[in-house]
């Protein structure tokens, strides 16, 4: 499943691509069973105007336009690519076409991916938004914030810092590498989370989300880059997907245990 690094990839190839500020004049609908239905009418409406902006909050992706925005969240198996006539491929959703000659496709063989419709300035209303934590790379994130959250959780940090309505888009993977960078133990309960580790914690999350976002994502899944390209993070784990092999800072088998009903991966030497 992409997580934030892979998802923030896509946004900046999105916002590569439209950066001419093209005016959208034609979006055609392919398949309309994605996991929830697709608000079509709403959509259409914004044929003609310009994409100004292209935004993320957790792992949605937002196309704003003056007269509405353009939500997608990948799911599983959303991909976003730009293509010519002639390069349509089974499972893609919704053509997107504009002035310039520039076409976007979505495509999600899985269907578990969103596209949906934001109306101006209701952000904070929105089913999809209104909920959603502290997003990890802004300001807004830091150890008093997280400590504020964690006390009187009674689940475990890894859960905790997984859960979307504590701080958004951290999930298996990078929660996994952030503890190990933190040195906490993922099965810590949340409210024995010092203030200090907290920071020392936030600090791991913002650093590990941004060196994948710059290694273009990890290449999981069918993940791809709006290139096709695939991500490189995953070679750089130092925890995820690594049970049995030797911790990379100390040698130590590292352990692997649903926590949560997710894998979860820690060496438990540098780990307390
Ligand atoms: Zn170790």
């Amino acid at each position: 499943m992409p997580e934030l690094p892979e998802v923030e990839t896509v946004r900046r190839g999105l916002e590569e691509a439209l950066k001419a500020r093209p005016k959208i004049t034609q979006i055609e609908f392919m398949r309309k069973d994605l996991r929830d239905p697709i608000p079509i009418k709403k959509i259409q409406s914004l044929v003609g105007e310009a994409i100004a902006s292209v935004e993320r909050r957790a792992k949605y992706l937002l196309l704003r336009t003056n007269k509405g925005t353009l939500l997608s969240h990948l799911g599983m198996t959303g991909t976003w690519r730009v293509f010519n006539v002639g390069e349509e491929k089974d499972h893609d959703h919704i053509y997107l076409s504009f002035e310039n000659g520039l076409r976007l496709a979505y495509r999600d063989p899985r269907r578990f991916g969103v596209l949906d419709f934001v109306a101006v300035n209701s952000d904070l209303r929105h089913p999809r938004l209104r909920h959603l934590g502290f997003e990890p790379l802004k300001p807004e994130l830091t150890g008093e914030s997280l400590w504020q959250k964690l006390r009187g959780k009674k689940t475990t940090i890894k859960v905790a810092i997984m859960d979307q309505k504590i701080v958004v888009g951290v999930g298996n993977i990078y929660a996994s590498e952030a503890l190990f960078d933190a040195r906490i133990i993922p099965t810590l309960p949340s409210a024995k989370v010092s203030r200090q580790r907290c920071e020392v914690l936030v600090a791991a999350i913002k650093k590990i989300l941004q060196e994948a976002i710059a290694a273009g994502g990890s290449s999981i899944s069918d993940y791809q880059q709006l290139s096709g390209e695939a991500g490189d993070f995953q070679n750089r784990f130092k925890v995820y997907d690594r049970a049995g092999e030797a911790c990379r800072a100390c040698g130590t088998r590292i352990r692997a245990k649903k926590i949560g009903g997710r894998s979860t991966y820690w060496c438990s030497t540098c780990q307390k």
